[in-house]
């Protein structure tokens, strides 16, 4: 089985469509995702309807639950309360209930799924080696997927020792060799300082991960952006990769 693993993707519909399109170009067998798939971007709607109409299987993240109202708003801050409060007035009736559906953790055959990480799947940042360390203790999985960073990563190790770090573009990883977590980085929102929508494949026959980029029309959603009136630092960002 062939798995691409995206994240973040923060109501990037242009991100979602390129990476999708290498997905279907690619012959996946499935598609998991970690969360925050409202947030930020201009096309909640259309991005909500492509993961279920696809039979992803999908995590909550922190975004979709402060949209929803299962997190109080104010937690956010600056523009993503902004964009949160936009996201809201146009969340439609089918997008609501489906994201009313999603937990921030799953289960899959080989591997666990979080959003943040095991230690709090909402909220948590696995970007230290105590938390890689904590992650690695507090399941029993070969493979750890994690998201909310918007930074690729893969970490090896256990709940003793753990190496690794940022997760190069290309780079390949035999999975027999050790326990991983890993990161696929975001879709919609990278912030690694490439602007390329950023994801993971994960091959279980061959027990191999590696780590994608795609480009996709960073003007055409920074356009989207523009015209809804979202903050203008949330599309310029995109440009950066931050
Ligand atoms: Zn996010």
């Amino acid at each position: 089985m062939r798995v691409a693993v995206l994240s973040d993707v923060h109501s990037n519909l242009r991100a979602l469509d390129a990476v999708l399109a290498e997905v279907d170009a690619g012959h996946f067998d499935g598609i998991w995702f970690l969360g925050d798939l409202v947030g930020y971007g201009p096309k909640p709607n259309e991005c909500a309807s492509i993961l279920r109409e696809r039979g992803a299987l999908c995590l909550a993240g922190n975004h979709d639950l402060v949209v929803l109202g299962k997190i109080p708003i104010h937690t956010f801050g600056g523009e993503a309360g902004t964009a949160a409060r936009w996201t809201q007035t146009v969340l439609d009736d089918s997008a609501r209930p489906f994201l009313d559906g999603l937990e921030p953790r799953a289960e899959a055959p080989g591997a666990e799924l979080f959003h943040g990480s095991p230690r709090d799947p909402v909220w948590d940042y696995v970007l230290s080696d105590e938390s890689a360390r904590a992650s690695f203790a507090l399941t029993s999985a070969p493979l750890v997927l994690v998201g909310h960073s918007h930074v690729a990563l893969e970490i090896a190790g256990d709940s003793a020792e753990v190496r690794g770090g940022k997760a190069t573009p290309g780079t390949t990883l035999d999975l027999t060799t050790a326990r991983r977590l890993l990161n696929p980085g975001s879709v919609g929102q990278p912030r690694d300082g490439d602007p390329r929508a950023s994801w993971l494949e994960v091959d279980f026959e061959t027990a191999r991960a590696t780590f994608r980029r795609t480009v996709y029309p960073v003007e055409q959603t920074q356009a989207e952006m523009r015209e809804l009136g979202l903050p203008e630092a949330l599309a310029a960002r995109l440009a950066h990769g931050i």
